[in-house]
C-alpha cells in the first residue's frame, strides 16, 4: 500500500478495488477535504457512496486524470439537491398472521442498472417460492415481503421491521435472495451461523461466503431474527447498465433451495 498525504487537499483516487464509500472514507479518515474518483473506462459514470460522510465526492472521466495530476490546486464546485424519495415494499401477509419464516428480496436496483439479476432474478425467486407454497400448510407460516430502497442502506427492510415489531420478533428464520439469476459462481448461503448451518444440512451442495450484511437479512439479524442470504456471487454486471439477462432455470433452483432450507428449519416434510 502507498500512503499519500491527504490532509487538507483533495485525494484523486482510482476507481476500482473497493467500494467508493470505503474509499471515501479512509480518505476522509485520512484527512482529505474532497475525493475525486477517476473512471477506469473512457468517459464519467454514476456511483453511489450511500452516506453522507461529510466530505464531497465526484466522479470524472480518465482524460482528466492528467490534468488533475499536473495541477497544483485545484478548485472543487459543486451543486447539490437534497430530495426526499418515497418508497413501497410489497407485502404478502395474511391479516392476523404469524409467520414463522419471512422470504424477502428487493426490488429496488441501483442508478442506471436495469437490475435483471440484482435484484429482479430474487424477486422471481421469492414469487417462486410463493407460488410453490399455495394450497400447502406451510403458507399460513410464511411471508413474502419485496423491499423496497435496498440498494439506499436498507431503508425498506428497516421500516418493515420498525412497523412489524411483533411480527418480527416471531420469527424462526428470514432468507434474502439476492443475485441469483446468474452463475458466477455456485449458489451459497451466507449470514446467522445457526441458519447457515441448517441451510447446509438440508442442502449440502450449498456453498458459503462471509457474510458482510450485503442485503436485507442484515437488518433482520440486528433485529435478532436468524436470517441468511442466498446469493450467486457479483457477476460482471453488477450495478451496470449490462443487468439485462437471468437465467430462469437459476431461479426456480434458488426458490426450490430456499423451500428445501425451510422446510428444514420448521420440521416440515
Ligand atoms: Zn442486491
Amino acid at each position: 500500500m502507498r500512503r499519500a498525504n491527504v490532509r487538507g487537499r483533495i485525494a484523486v483516487i482510482a476507481r476500482g478495488g473497493m467500494l467508493f464509500r470505503q474509499k471515501a472514507a479512509n480518505a476522509r479518515a485520512a484527512g482529505a477535504v474532497a475525493v475525486v474518483i477517476v473512471n477506469n473506462a473512457p468517459g464519467p459514470y454514476r456511483g453511489a457512496v450511500l452516506e453522507d460522510l461529510g466530505l464531497p465526492v465526484v466522479s470524472v472521466g480518465p482524460e482528466d486524470r492528467a490534468r488533475l495530476r499536473a495541477a497544483r490546486t485545484a478548485t472543487l464546485t459543486l451543486s447539490l439537491k437534497r430530495e426526499v424519495v418515497r418508497g413501497a415494499n410489497v407485502v404478502a401477509l395474511s391479516p392476523g398472521a404469524r409467520p414463522e419464516m419471512l422470504f424477502g428480496a428487493h426490488h429496488d436496483s441501483f442508478i442506471g442498472s436495469p437490475g435483471l439479476n440484482d435484484n429482479g432474478s430474487g424477486v422471481a425467486a421469492v414469487l417462486e417460492v410463493a407460488r410453490m407454497l399455495r394450497g400447502t400448510p406451510l403458507a399460513g407460516r410464511a411471508a413474502f415481503v419485496l423491499f423496497d430502497g435496498e440498494e439506499d442502506r436498507f431503508q425498506g427492510s428497516r421500516a418493515w421491521v420498525r412497523a412489524h415489531p411483533d411480527v418480527t420478533r416471531g420469527l424462526r428464520g428470514m432468507l434474502s435472495l439476492d443475485m441469483v439469476g446468474v452463475a458466477a459462481e455456485p449458489l451459497a448461503v451466507g449470514g446467522s451461523a445457526s441458519l447457515v448451518r441448517a441451510a447446509r444440512r438440508a442442502v449440502p451442495t450449498l456453498g458459503t461466503f462471509d457474510d458482510d450484511g450485503l442485503s436485507d437479512h442484515g437488518t433482520f439479524q440486528e433485529a435478532g431474527v436468524p436470517a441468511a442470504l442466498l446469493f450467486r456471487g457479483l457477476d460482471a454486471n453488477y450495478h451496470a447498465p449490462g443487468d439485462r439477462l437471468v437465467d430462469p432455470k437459476l431461479v426456480t433452483e434458488t426458490a426450490d433451495v430456499a423451500l428445501r432450507i425451510t422446510r428444514a428449519l420448521l420440521g416440515v416434510r
